[in-house]
């Protein structure tokens, strides 16, 4: 039995985490299309995963999507005036 691993992950994800769907606009407003859809691969731990099941947290003026698997930061979104920024180095989108 292991029930020290899903404790150890709700630490670190919290339980206050959206997921991808809350920045599906900022999303679409970053790449020009739908994207919560889009598998993509935790560089950090290798877990492939939706953006749609990414753990998110807003903080305006952005958000911050995080692996839940290994809590590591995936995504970063930051609007700077009227643009939106996205930052996936840490996330390989396999499309
Ligand atoms: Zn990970």
């Amino acid at each position: 039995m292991d029930a020290a691993s899903p404790a150890r992950r709700q630490i670190l994800i919290g339980m206050d985490a959206l997921d991808g769907n809350a920045i599906a606009g900022w999303l679409f407003e970053g790449f020009g299309s739908e994207m919560t859809t889009v598998v993509g691969r935790c560089k950090h731990c290798g877990t492939r995963s939706l953006i749609a099941e990414l753990a998110v947290y807003t903080r305006a003026p952005g958000a911050v999507a995080r692996c839940r698997t290994c809590g590591n930061v995936a995504m970063v979104l930051v609007k700077i005036r009227d643009s939106m920024h996205v930052y996936d180095d840490a996330f390989e989108l396999l499309r």
